[in-house]
């Protein structure tokens, strides 16, 4: 690229992460609403509030197996009821229960009238005449019965937008009857692959050749977050080229992601590139390690960022950053990867200016929640990202850390995130 792109290379600043992720979340376009059914609605960001649409349960029930009863009949010590009917699941029972009498009930069951306590069958102690039981104890008003409404009130705002539907969720929709949900648009995004060094995976490797596992990762990292990815292949280091594809893929999709051609030196496609779109640049040089030279642009509603071709930088930027822009421009309450607090399982003596991200193993030792690196950690390594569940934040500065020292911990694969970027960074 000459000297042009150099230029603009030495102009890079490194902005703090939590300046970088304000300025992104502060330019993420809104995506649009559409109707989901239900058998589809996992994963997906709620755009309306799921309203109880009955109370639930919409009915006294029988929390266990046994006898409804009334009872104010089981004051006399001894009390003997008779059983004159049988409800399951399902059932109503008719009649209306009278003085020292009793129905056999299922769990679930909807109380007889004028019952008002259960006495479970273990509770009972059956007669010789097959059809009477005796109690040994007062039973208090509404014992062992599930209140009318005691879960959720009809009219109550349950869950709210914003929310990524999980299992439990699903649950709530189908339990008030929604067929269908209203929820965010997933954006698709185009995902490019950079760099005259990469085959794809069907290719057998050359001398100087290694094969991209950065695209394929990043369309895995989308689809955790349930979002769909269409790949734009691999191009190689030639900024005709990579512009061409760029331009292309921004035309068919909500987002474009690249990898590669974003460290400093000739081949840095993408400042360039996005001065050539008019693309506006929300930033390009972020004070961490790895993923330093990540970039973000903005153009016409469609967002772009430019991961590094080294496999951890181009992990970590992706859920550093495309991760809460991605979700939040789906209205995601909780965008952020999840946050928790551990104890250094070993030392990690190297001094280091920038923010660390490290790929790490999280997990209670029987005591506390520790974390430790996943083994080698240079940037372009590849196997520490299969073996971590996590990324340690070793915060920027010029000491080391002891074992023992609690850090911050991110938790990309949790099933919620979090509201906030709650990472301390110096
Ligand atoms: P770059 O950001 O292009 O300077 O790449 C930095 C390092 O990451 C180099 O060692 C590249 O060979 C490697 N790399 C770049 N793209 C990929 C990719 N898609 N998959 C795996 N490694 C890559
Ligand atoms: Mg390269």
């Amino acid at each position: 690229m000459g000297r042009e792109g150099i230029d603009v290379i030495d102009m890079r600043k490194p902005i703090p992460i939590s300046e970088a992720i304000g300025r992104l979340m502060a330019h993420v376009p809104a995506s649009r609403v559409e109707t989901a059914a239900l058998a589809d609605s996992f994963g997906r960001v709620l755009a309306e509030p799921v309203v109880a649409r009955d109370d639930m349960p919409p009915f006294h029930r029988a929390a266990y197996d046994g006898y409804a009863i009334r009872s104010e009949d089981t004051a006399p010590a001894g009390a003997v009821f008779r059983v004159v009917g049988r409800i399951g699941a399902g059932d109503v029972f008719a009649g209306e229960l009278g003085p020292g009498e009793a129905v056999r009930i299922m769990t679930g069951a909807p109380l007889p009238s004028g019952a008002d306590a259960v006495v479970m069958l273990e509770q009972a102690v059956q007669e010789a005449d097959g059809r009477s039981f005796a109690v040994r104890k007062a039973f208090r008003a509404w014992e062992n019965v599930s209140l009318r409404g005691e879960d959720v009130r009809a009219g109550e705002t349950v869950v709210e937008p914003g929310t990524v539907v999980s299992p439990g969720v699903v649950a709530l929709l189908a339990a008030f009857g929604y067929a269908e949900v209203r929820v965010a648009r997933r954006p698709l995004v185009g995902v490019i692959a950079t760099g005259s060094e990469l085959v794809g995976r069907h290719e057998p490797l050359a001398p100087g050749k290694i094969r991209d596992s950065n695209g394929p990762m990043i369309a895995a990292q989308l689809a955790r977050l349930g979002i769909p990815a269409r790949s734009y292949g691999i191009v190689r280091d030639d900024p005709d080229l990579c512009l061409d594809r760029v331009r292309r893929a921004l035309a068919e999709t909500d987002c474009v992601i690249t990898t590669g051609g974003a460290s400093v030196g000739d081949f840095d496609w993408l400042p360039a590139i996005c001065e050539r779109l008019g693309a506006r640049v929300l930033f390009n040089k972020v004070a961490m390690r790895p993923g330093s030279v990540t970039t973000a642009a903005v153009l016409d509603g469609k967002m772009l960022f430019g991961l590094s071709g080294n496999p951890s930088a181009c992990y970590v930027g992706f859920e550093i950053f495309a991760r809460p822009a991605l979700l939040s421009m789906m209205g995601c309450r909780k965008p952020y990867p999840a946050y928790a607090r551990a104890v250094l399982a070993g030392d990690y003596p190297k001094a280091n200016p920038f923010t660390r991200f490290v790929r790490a193993v999280y997990r209670h030792d029987g005591h506390r929640p520790v974390v430790a690196s996943a083994g080698f950690d240079k940037s372009n390594a590849v196997g520490s990202l299969a073996r971590s569940n996590a990324l340690m934040v070793l915060p920027g500065g010029t000491r080391g850390f002891r074992k023992g020292t609690e850090v911050d911990v991110l938790l990309p694969g949790a099933e919620e995130g979090e509201a906030e970027w709650r990472i301390r960074e110096a």
